[in-house]
């Protein structure tokens, strides 16, 4: 069978996570989320995670040749070689360019990028409704998951909080990142022809029944080119 080598993308808020899971889990392809496996290599103290580390330490972003070869060990490791979900990588036109001259070397190259579609106004309602448990984390949300008394946790009675992340202000400038630096990756897979939306307004359990249409579908034509 013919490797699946997948991208997801997406607006914050868009759920990218939650389907990511849920793919690792049907598909049995391992998932990376960008922030986790750089985390991992750092902890690791693999030569590239030394390295991310000492920019990290200085309170610098990693740069893109730094984290691209984190994702490429990723990668090129034996549990990806049936395919892979990447979430959070590329966010930029060079990253993309990077990825796809590192998968070439491997003799590989991007099967499908799945864009997850949430407008801004919906982020803002999802990201900005979201109220945080001030002493475990516990999450609730003043629409879709309410506690039962008003900015009190039922489940230890701590006070509920408006994490920075989930602040106006914060959400339209993470909204304004993605828009400048991420949306372009839309054209470009557009033009490369691996580009699959998804509506994700819906449920999650009806973006992934999308998903996975989406994907029988791309592997049935898959199946009839060869
Ligand atoms: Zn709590």
């Amino acid at each position: 069978m013919a490797e699946l080598n997948l991208v997801l993308l997406g607006p914050p808020g868009s759920g990218k996570g939650t389907q990511g899971e849920r793919l690792n889990e049907d598909l049995r392809l391992p998932y990376y989320a960008t922030g986790d496996i750089l985390r991992a290599a750092v902890r690791d103290e693999t030569e590239l995670g030394r390295s991310a580390k000492r920019y990290m330490d200085a309170g610098d972003l990693v740069p893109d040749e730094v984290i691209v070869g984190v994702i490429a060990e990723a990668l090129d490791s034996d549990e990806a070689r049936d395919g892979f979900i990447l979430d959070g990588f590329p966010r930029t036109t060079p990253q993309a360019e990077a990825l796809d001259a590192k998968l070439a070397e491997l003799g590989r190259s991007v099967t499908a990028v799945l864009l997850i579609d949430v407008s801004d106004d919906e982020v803002v309602r999802r990201l900005g409704g979201r109220r945080t448990c001030a002493a475990n984390g516990h999450v609730f949300h003043v629409e879709f998951n309410p506690p039962e008394k008003e900015g009190v946790c039922d489940i230890d009675g701590a006070e509920l909080v408006v994490r920075d992340d989930d602040k106006p202000e914060v959400i339209r400038k993470r909204l304004d990142t993605y828009h400048e630096k991420t949306e372009p990756l839309i054209d470009y897979y557009d033009h490369r022809s691996v580009l699959r939306r998804v509506d994700g307004v819906a449920p999650p359990d009806q973006v992934t029944e999308e998903l996975r249409r989406t994907l029988a579908t791309m592997r049935l034509e898959q199946d009839e080119a060869v």
